[in-house]
C-alpha cells in the first residue's frame, strides 16, 4: 500500500456562497413622483415579509430623472435597497450634451450601472468597445457595472446560445482592470420582453460558459464570486427556477419589476425556491 492511499483526503474547500442580487430595470418608465411611491411600498412590502437584505441584495435601476429622490428616500428613510443606473458615459466630463458622467452617478450613491443592455447595443449602435469603456467608466469611479450579454434569436440559430455573450463578455473584459467587481447579466435578446423566456437549462448553460470566461481571463476567486444574473421575461413563477441553477445568482428584471407585488415576490424567491 502506498502512503498516498493511507493519507486522509486533504478538506474540501467550502462552496462559494454568492449573495443573489433582484435588480429591476425600470427602463423609461416612472417620473420621479411615481419612483418615490414606488420605493416606498417595495420597501413597505418587503418590510413585511421580513426580507433579509443580506441574504437577497434587492436594487432598482430607476431613469436618470428619478435619481436623486430616490436617493434621498433611500437615505433618509435608511432602506437597505441599492440604487443603480441604466447607462453611463464613457467620459468623465467635457462637451458630450445629453451624457451623465461616472461621478455625477457615484455622487448619488449609486452602487450599481447596466452596461450593454441590448436595448442600448441595438437601438443606439453601442458596440462592444463602447459597451467596455463604460463598464470601466463605472469601475473607475467605485461603481459595478452589470454588463448585459445575450443572443439574438438569429445567433442562437446560427451559433448556439454562448457563443456571442462570450464574445461580448471577453470584449469587455479587456477594458476593466483585473480586480473591477463586476455583475454580468445573461439575457438572451429573443427574451426580452417577449413573454417567452429561455429556459433555465439554458440559462446555466450559458451561465456556466460566461464563469469559465472568468475563470480563465481572470482567476479562480473572480470566476467564484462574481455574480451572474439571468434577465429576459422574469417574473415570480419562474425566477425560482433559475435560481436553482448553479451558476445564476439573481436576475435582472424589466417589466415584471414595475409591479411592486410582483417584484417583491421575486425578490421572495428563496420562499419559493424548492430542492
Ligand atoms: C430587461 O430588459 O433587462 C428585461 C429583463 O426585460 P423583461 O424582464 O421585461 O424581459
Amino acid at each position: 500500500m502506498n502512503d498516498a492511499a493511507t493519507q486522509p483526503a486533504p478538506p474540501q474547500a467550502p462552496p462559494v456562497k454568492r449573495t443573489p442580487l433582484i435588480a429591476g430595470n425600470w427602463k423609461m418608465n416612472f417620473d420621479h413622483l411615481q419612483a418615490i411611491a414606488f420605493v416606498q411600498k417595495l420597501a413597505w412590502s418587503l418590510k413585511d415579509a421580513q426580507h433579509n437584505y443580506g441574504e437577497v441584495e434587492v436594487a432598482v435601476f430607476p431613469p436618470f430623472t428619478d435619481l436623486r429622490s430616490v436617493q434621498t428616500l433611500l437615505s433618509a428613510d435608511k432602506l437597505p435597497v441599492a440604487l443603480g443606473a441604466q447607462d453611463v458615459s464613457p467620459h468623465e466630463s467635457g462637451a458630450y450634451t445629453g451624457d451623465v458622467s461616472a461621478s455625477m452617478l457615484k455622487k448619488l450613491d449609486t452602487r450599481y450601472i447596466i452596461v450593454g443592455h441590448s436595448e442600448r447595443r441595438g437601438g443606439h449602435g453601442e458596440n462592444d468597445e463602447t459597451v467596455g469603456l463604460k463598464a470601466r467608466a463605472a469601475a473607475n469611479a467605485g461603481m459595478v457595472p452589470v454588463i448585459c450579454v445575450g443572443e439574438t434569436a438569429a445567433d442562437l440559430e446560427e451559433h448556439g446560445a454562448a457563443a456571442i455573450p462570450v464574445q461580448q463578455l471577453t470584449a469587455a473584459l479587456t477594458h476593466l482592470a483585473a480586480d473591477a467587481e463586476i455583475v454580468i447579466a445573461y439575457e438572451p435578446v429573443w427574451a426580452i420582453g417577449s413573454g417567452d423566456p429561455a429556459t433555465p437549462e439554458q440559462a446555466e448553460e450559458v451561465g456556466r460558459a460566461l464563469r469559465e470566461v472568468l475563470r480563465a481571463e481572470r482567476g479562480d476567486a473572480v470566476a467564484d464570486r462574481t455574480r451572474i444574473l439571468y434577465g429576459g421575461s422574469g417574473a415570480s413563477q419562474n425566477v425560482a427556477s433559475y435560481m436553482k441553477q448553479p451558476n445564476l445568482d439573481g436576475a435582472l428584471v424589466g417589466g415584471a419589476s414595475l409591479k411592486v407585488d410582483e417584484f417583491s415576490r421575486i425578490a421572495q424567491f428563496t420562499k419559493h425556491v424548492t430542492v
